[in-house]
């Protein structure tokens, strides 16, 4: 970067704002995406390297940087926590990466309403446990939820463990402000519902940092339950599993967890557990009033009786919830010479799942691949599947290349079993190649929105979209 922008970009952030440190460049210029790990070992310097790290104080200091790139067109990345997995952060042409770390507070608490306004930096267990001590809670657990900001879930419209009864983050955001690329905020109402046309704050949520930065948000927030309860069940298939739940969700009946483990995952947890049971687990939590509670346990008994599911207590359920944020498994193997590894989460229908989940598990087993799967986010009309794959190849340049090539052929069987590439991590650079199949017409709108707002292309440019 030219030394005189050096000069305009300290002059408009602060001197101790910004960083040209190669470390700090580094450090910003990457998320926890697998082939991450890989660059440390393939390359000196990352394909992608930010020129500066700016860590802005207040909306002055980036409306004037705003106004800088665009006169400059210098490319300008947001960085929430860093923990997105497809490469959301990834700083194609350079430029500017603005850590929003420094927009963590608290703005507002409307116990009324059961409301909390916060800067879009904060991070989102922070939050959490600042509610706790009220006896509130957001529900809105993405496993993610000690490094992932507030800006960061909304703006890859993330889902959280509890989503079941609860929702996405699209179902917990009341509002937001967000700065568009020319500095100009949009602030969108807080009201519980709007019909003034088509809602905008849908339009940041998922935009994965490329139409503009939120400031901040306001959540929906409610009591911590007064009562939670495990139940773990052994399942004969995971189609007997699937049609359990399915069961439960179409009754009417939302838990707040369901946890359904392919075969492949329950043996691998039941062998953590010293147990030698054969078949898929399912876990589910109830909570909420302890009386409705009680009942939904009772039905969901009788649920899991009429599909042969054998009740195996709470215990498994109860050591899930302890440990639920570790994702050891995942980094470990990452960081292993020539292994890589990830997880696939798409959207599926029940009519369509058999199908999908069949056809997904005869291509990891046809090339190989060790796999695990689990439903972990369900709604009446369908589910969520994760697939969690594990290469294992003679270098890192092969286990990259596998790594493209399985993303491509998994996403395509997604597609053409009529189901979504993403459920909750986004698009940004891994799947964007496959959302102009999803998308059809849809897409060139996208593009139309993305040109209208960002005619210069400064905000994250090359992400979802071209
Ligand atoms: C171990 C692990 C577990 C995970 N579990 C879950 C899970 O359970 N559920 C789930 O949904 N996801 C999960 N994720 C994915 C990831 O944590 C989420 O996508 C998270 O929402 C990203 O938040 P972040 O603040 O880290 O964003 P970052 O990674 O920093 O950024 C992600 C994208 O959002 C944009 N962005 C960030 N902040 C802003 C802002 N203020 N304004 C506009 N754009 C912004 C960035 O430019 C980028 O495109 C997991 C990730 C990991 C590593």
């Amino acid at each position: 970067m030219e030394e005189k922008i050096k000069i305009q970009l300290e002059k408009a952030a602060g001197k101790n704002n910004i960083s040209f440190d190669m470390e700090e460049r580094l450090c910003y210029s990457r998320d926890i995406t697998p082939i991450s790990y890989k660059w440390m070992r393939m390359y000196k310097t990352p394909p992608y390297l930010c020129d500066c790290v700016i860590r802005p104080e207040n909306i002055k200091q980036i409306r004037k940087l705003l106004k800088i790139s665009n006169d400059l067109k210098i490319p300008v990345v947001i960085y929430g926590g860093g923990s997105g997995t497809v490469g959301g952060v990834f700083p194609l042409d350079g430029g500017i990466t603005l850590d929003m770390s420094r927009f963590n507070s608290l703005i507002e608490f409307d116990a009324q309403s059961e409301l909390v306004t916060v800067e879009s930096g904060i991070i989102a267990d922070r939050l959490e446990k600042i509610l706790n001590l009220s006896g509130y809670t957001m529900r809105h657990f993405p496993q993610s939820l000690k490094s992932a900001t507030v800006g960061g879930l909304i703006a890859t419209k993330s889902v959280g463990q509890f989503s079941t009864k609860y929702g996405g983050i699209e179902n917990i955001l009341s509002g937001l402000d967000v700065m568009l690329p020319n500095g100009k905020i949009i602030s969108t109402t807080r009201a519980p519902r709007t019909s003034t046309g088509p809602d905008l704050k849908n339009l940041f949520i998922g935009s994965e940092g490329i139409l503009g930065i939120i400031l901040n948000a306001t959540l929906k927030v409610l009591k911590i339950p007064e009562k939670m309860v495990f139940r773990s069940y052994l399942c004969r298939s995971f189609y007997d599993g699937i049609n359990a739940v399915k069961e439960c969700l179409q009754s009417g009946i939302f838990p707040p967890v369901i946890r359904l483990y392919n075969q492949e995952e329950s043996e691998l947890k039941f062998k953590k557990l010293g147990l030698n049971e054969k078949g898929s687990l399912l876990i589910i939590c109830f909570e909420g009033l302890s009386k409705v509670v009680d009942a939904e346990v009772e039905e969901v008994g009788k649920i899991s009786a009429n599909n042969s599911l054998k009740y195996i207590g709470e215990e498994i359920g109860k050591i899930w919830y302890e440990n639920r944020f570790d994702t050891k498994g995942i980094m470990e193997y990452n960081r292993m010479y020539g292994g890589i590894s990830d997880a696939i989460e798409i959207s599926v229908n029940w009519s369509k799942i058999d199908n999908l989940y069949r056809e997904i598990i005869e291509y990891f087993r046809k090339h190989n691949i060790k796999f695990a799967a689990h439903l972990s986010h369900i709604y009446s009309s369908g589910a969520s599947i994760y697939f969690i794959f594990y290469i294992k190849s003679r270098n890192e340049k092969e286990a990259v290349r596998l790594f493209y090539k399985t993303w491509r052929e998994v996403l395509g069987i997604t597609l053409s079993n009529g189901s979504s590439i993403s459920h909750h991590h986004g698009v940004g650079l891994i799947k964007k190649e496959l959302l102009k199949k999803e998308l059809g017409n849809g897409y060139n709108i996208l593009e139309g929105i993305k040109h209208l707002i960002d005619p210069n292309k400064i905000l994250n440019a090359g992400k979802i979209i071209d």
